[in-house]
Formats: structure tokens, sequence, C-alpha cells
């Protein structure tokens, strides 16, 4: 048996929605299916997600919401025009729309989330629709139904572990089961989303659930590549990658995946295979445990912008039992979440998304640190971006390092940090925003050129 997903330009029109019913119907192991909500047609148009979510807010606003809500079924509605579907799976769309808009709610996160998931809930709906109207048997799945329950963290859901159980008797049921990605359940019956991009989660939860043979994760790319197309003109192609690997790009800015989607599938060691709904002849990229190391040492180059740090220096500092511990404390009491901490002998770098800093928080966290620890002296830098060379083949091979350095240098590329953990899969370097583009593509021209 099979998951598979399909993320928004798979659903973006009629013919994308095509092709997705051909590939599942090519190979009856392809039993799940998940779907996103209708995503760009072309690159200035709009998803179908930004959309509810700029209707919401005008509805909470007294704004002109329903232009907006009447763009929004207009985007159903062609789809289900061009597929030569009955106009009451439109009508069916509308009142489900109009009924999340009019319900009550005990708080704005919560209707914000019910609006949001309209648009994998209604998609899920349309294809099982269509698919039954070309004599596939398919039966659109709600995923309370299914026992896909979520904390509630309205945004930014994780599964609840029961899920898991519940899922897993999606099994006998027969035909293809048409599951809506990116939202769950609240164990007191509410619409949680999971962070945006998060109907991978969905099938890896659905993937790891079942214990299928493989995830597939159809997107509109061939594979990942080794470094972000939009820098690098036809970078190298990647056949095979570990979890770590892919962890490790996807934190830094590969966005071929949610960050989240492994967690699931990498407890059960299940693979996950990217493919293209374009290009189904395509292998695409195989995401597993273990891989066999090729002659190149590195696997992939990704970079993240929008990071600062806190820098902190004590004289004595590393005398001084339970300073980091202080440190961390004061942004964990502000709920501020921090991504690496590089650290000298009298100094400590504490790395944050900027993000999370607004100026409240920032200058209540600033004087803490100087007073609570009475440090020399602690000051915010900004505008750090963070680039990440990664491939299990590094580990224990000599002179990676030295070859990094050599292109930034040769680049006139100033180093900020340097983290390099003892696993010796990734180094991170901090480096310039400003400078964060041309260091992906120095360190891609000197191990891929
Ligand atoms: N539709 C949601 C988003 O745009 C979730 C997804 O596509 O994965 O974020």
């Amino acid at each position: 048996m099979k998951v598979c997903k399909f993320g928004g330009t798979s659903m973006a029109n009629s013919q994308q929605i095509k092709k997705v019913c051909s590939i599942v119907t090519s190979d009856k192991d392809r039993r799940i299916v998940v779907v996103s909500a209708p995503g760009k047609r072309f690159d200035a148009d709009i998803k179908v997600t930004d959309m509810l979510i700029d209707c919401a807010n005008k509805y909470l606003a007294n704004d002109d919401y329903e232009s907006v809500l009447y763009g929004i079924i207009a985007r159903y509605a062609e789809i289900a025009e061009d597929l030569g579907l009955n106009k009451q799976i439109v009508t069916d769309i509308e009142n489900n729309l109009k009924t999340r808009l009019s319900m009550s709610y005990t708080s704005t996160e919560k209707f914000m989330d019910c609006m949001k998931a309209a648009g994998e809930d209604n998609a899920a709906r349309l294809i099982a629709y269509y698919m039954n109207s070309q004599g596939i048997p398919a039966k659109y799945m709600n995923p309370k139904e299914a026992g896909l329950f979520l904390n509630d963290e309205y945004g930014n859901a994780r599964v609840l572990p029961q899920s898991f159980k519940n899922l897993s008797k999606l099994k006998d049921i027969e035909g293809i089961i048409i599951f809506p990605g990116f939202f769950g359940y609240s164990l007191s019956g509410e619409v949680v989303t999971f962070p945006r991009g998060g109907s991978d989660i969905t099938g890896s939860i659905l993937a790891a659930a079942l214990e299928v043979d493989v995830y597939e994760n159809f997107t509109d790319v061939d594979s990942v590549f080794v470094a972000s197309p939009k820098l690098i003109d036809k970078p190298k192609a990647i056949s095979a990658l570990t979890y770590r690997e892919m962890r490790e790009l996807s934190y830094a800015g590969f966005s071929v995946l949610h960050e989240e989607t492994l967690e699931p599938v990498f407890q059960r060691g299940i693979p996950v295979n990217i493919r293209n709904t374009n290009n189904p002849a395509s292998p695409g990229t195989m995401i597993t445990p273990t891989r066999k190391i090729n002659e190149c040492p590195v696997a992939g180059i990704a970079g993240d912008k929008g990071f600062c740090s806190i820098n902190i220096n004590k004289y004595m500092m590393n005398r001084e039992i339970g300073f980091g511990r202080k440190v961390l404390q004061i942004l964990e009491e502000d709920c501020i979440p921090f991504e690496h901490m590089p650290s000298g002998i009298d100094d400590i770098s504490i790395i944050v998304r900027q993000k999370y800093l607004n100026d409240e928080k920032k200058s209540r966290i600033m004087e803490r640190i100087a007073k609570e620890l009475r440090v020399d002296s602690v000051v915010l830098e900004y505008d750090l971006a963070l680039v990440m060379v990664v491939g299990e083949g590094m580990t224990s091979t000599v002179g990676i390092m030295s070859r990094i350095t050599k292109a930034l240098a040769n680049n006139n590329i100033n180093i900020r940090m340097i983290n390099q953990g003892s696993s010796e899969v990734s180094i991170m370097l901090g480096v310039s925003e400003e400078d964060a583009d041309k260091a992906i593509i120095s360190i891609y021209n000197e191990f891929f050129k």
C-alpha cells in the first residue's frame, strides 16, 4: 500500500487534477490520497489558502469579505466546470464555506483554522466526486471520522499519539480514500490546522499509521536539487537522501517538504519518494534511513535568512555554573525558541529567529540578561543568515571545512559564526544576509562544478 500526497500546484486546475487521477489509478497500491488546497496556476496567482485567510480577516474586520469569498467559490467552480461535473458540487462547496463563516466560535484562532481548513476539505470532496464520476471508486474521508486528533495549538498543531491507531483502521476500507491534508480535530472536536504547508505532515502521519511501503509526495519538480534552482542554473538533482540530510536541508530553507514532515515516518523507517505530477515517469528523490554514499561528500546546500544573534560577554563566564541555563530560562519565560548556541570561553551567542522577537520581548530579555546575569555586555546583531552544508559523506572526511572557507574567502564573504555538530553531517555558517546567496553559489561551485 502507498500513501500519495499531491501539493497545491497538482490541484490548481482541472488539467492538473486529471493528471492526479491518472497517477493514482496507474498503480493499484495507491490507495490513500492526501490533497492540498488548489495552489497557484501561474506565478502571480493566489493560493486558495491565502484567499481563505484574506476572506476570514476581512470578515472579522467587517470589511468586504464577499468579493474574496466569491473569488474562492469561482476557483472551485472553474475546476468543476472544466471537469464536466454537475453544478451541485459547487453549490455544496458554497454552502460549506458560508456555514463556516456563520458558525459561532469561542476564539478568533478557532475561526481562522476552520476557514483555512476549507481549502483542503473542499478540494478532497471535489476530487472524490470527480473520481466517482469517472467510475473510480473513491471516498472522501473526514479527518474526524478517521480519528486524526491534534493538540489544540491552533495554526501550529501536532498530532496526538492515539491518532496512529485510529488511522491504521483505514486499511480495512475498500477503494481509494481521498483525505484532506493540513488539518485534523482537537479532542473537543474543533478544526485545528498544522503550520502552513502542513498537508505534507498529514501524508506522513497516514503513511506511518498504515505502515505503508512508501510515502509518495507529488510536487512540481522532478527531484530535490543540491541547491535552489532560483540561485543555480540547472543544479544537480539528488536521487537519494537520508532523513537526517533532508531534515537539515528543510530546516535551512529547502521548501520541497515541510520541515516537520519526516518525524512520523522517521520513527518507522518508511521511505519517502518526492515525485513530479507533471513528469510521473521520473523516479524522483528517495529519502530513506540510510543510503549508499557516493564520491561527493556534500549532498545539499541551503540557506535561510531572518536570524539574529544575542551576543553575551562576561569575564570568567566559563567558571559560572548554570550561566547557560539562566540565559535560556529568560528566553523560555518569554516563549522564544532558540536555534543555536555557539560559545567561547567568556562569551556565548544565542541564535534566534527574528520573527520571535518583537520590540517588547526584545527590550525585556535584553534588560533581564544585563541585570540578572550581570554580564559585561549584551548586544543584539541582526540580519544573520544561516547557510547549511549537508551530507552523510562529510562524516570523517578530511578537508571539507577548508574547501568551504576557501570558497567563501575567494568571494570575500565574512563568516560570522560556525557550528558543526558531533555527527559531522552538517556544517552551519552564519553570514550576513546580503552574502547568503553568494555563499551558497560559491560553495556549490566548489563541490559541484
Ligand atoms: N494549503 C496549505 C498551505 O497553503 C497547506 C498545504 O498546502 O500543505 O499552507
